[in-house]
């Protein structure tokens, strides 16, 4: 694959740049499911105005641009991604309390989210506690458990353009749908956001926390790679119960199995590639099809190549 970034364009962006800035970097190092090949550049902001810069000298340059946050809901092509993927982490992860509700960096990790506001004694997080991606990640997927997505609580969305314009979307402008928003469409980056939750008890809070972990850790097979539930749940049955009553639990391909905990989890069973998991997602969405007349849509995003 023939990379859109010269050694010079990534020379003079480490030049002006905070933040990290490599090329090649493998996604693979990046991602829940441990797949995927290299990025052309991989820029890493450390503050919200290194983010407008990154955005600028990709505009600059015409490049493409992938926002990653955690990169739990992820399949990242073999081939890698071409033009700039900026990291949303841990450097954009501010917290910022006033009354019943916290303004948040997009790159807080929604479990720290989630106890911190519990334990300022607000409720409404709760069921984040064992989603392992970060806000932005959160934002864009709509993620959700336990009958509650986070679109529920979005007050405001404070997002950079890829011209790195800022604007602020209200909740409404966000779009909230199943596991999409308006930030999915690509064009818009979130570096924060503010929430709204309720007065709570920080001790229930942080027990019920606990019981959706204990929840998780026996239906989920967190000990292994993946990305999350692949397929999104269709109306009234999930997706997972199609995939076992087909007999799929435990097929696999190459290194990609359909996990024998969850049948909605296609797990890394050690160098599983993207087109393994890809083919897999077919031979599951045919057979369902086939058996059910059930059109499965897959959750995981698919990307580069
Ligand atoms: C074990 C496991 C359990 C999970 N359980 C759940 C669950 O219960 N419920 C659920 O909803 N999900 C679940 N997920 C999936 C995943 O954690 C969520 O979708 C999460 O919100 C993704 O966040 P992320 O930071 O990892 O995003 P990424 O995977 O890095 O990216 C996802 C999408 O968001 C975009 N994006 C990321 N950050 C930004 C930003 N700042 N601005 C604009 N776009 C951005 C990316 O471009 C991409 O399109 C699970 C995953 C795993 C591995």
């Amino acid at each position: 694959m023939v990379s859109l970034v010269t050694d010079s364009q990534v020379a003079s962006l480490k030049r002006n740049f905070a933040g990290k800035v490599s090329a090649n970097e493998m996604m693979r190092d990046y991602t829940s499911f441990r797949i995927g090949g290299p990025a052309d550049v991989l820029i890493e902001p450390s503050s919200v105005d290194d983010l407008r810069e990154a955005l600028k000298w990709a505009w600059s340059l015409g490049l493409p641009v992938f926002v990653l946050g955690n990169g739990t809901n992820l399949l990242v092509a073999d081939e890698g991604i071409r033009g700039a993927v900026i990291r949303i982490g841990s450097s954009l992860s501010s917290l910022e309390f006033d009354g019943d509700t916290v303004t948040a960096g997009a790159g807080i990790s929604l479990p720290a989210l989630a106890r911190a506001c519990a334990d300022r004694g607000l409720t409404g997080m709760e069921w984040a506690a064992g989603i392992p991606g970060s806000l932005g990640g959160a934002l864009t997927m709509n993620a959700g458990a336990y009958s509650c997505t986070i679109g529920d609580i979005v007050r405001e969305v404070r997002v950079l353009g890829l011209d790195g314009q800022a604007s602020v979307r209200t909740s409404e402008e966000m779009h909230f749908a199943q596991r999409s928003s308006r930030l999915s469409q690509g064009d818009i980056i979130a570096y924060e956001a503010v929430l709204g939750l309720k007065p709570g008890d920080a001790d229930e809070s942080r027990a019920q926390m606990s019981e959706y972990m204990a929840d998780r850790k026996v239906k989920q097979p967190l000990h292994m790679p993946s990305a999350g539930c692949i397929f999104q749940n269709p109306a009234g049955r999930g997706a997972g119960r199609y995939i076992d009553a087909a007999g799929l639990k435990g097929l696999r391909i190459g290194g990609a199995e359909i996990s024998p905990v969850h049948a909605n989890f296609i797990v890394n069973v050690g160098n599983a590639t993207a087109r393994d998991v890809l083919m897999l997602m077919s031979h599951i969405k045919r057979v369902v099809y086939e058996k059910f007349g059930v059109e499965l849509v897959p959750e995981v995003r698919v990307v580069g190549g």
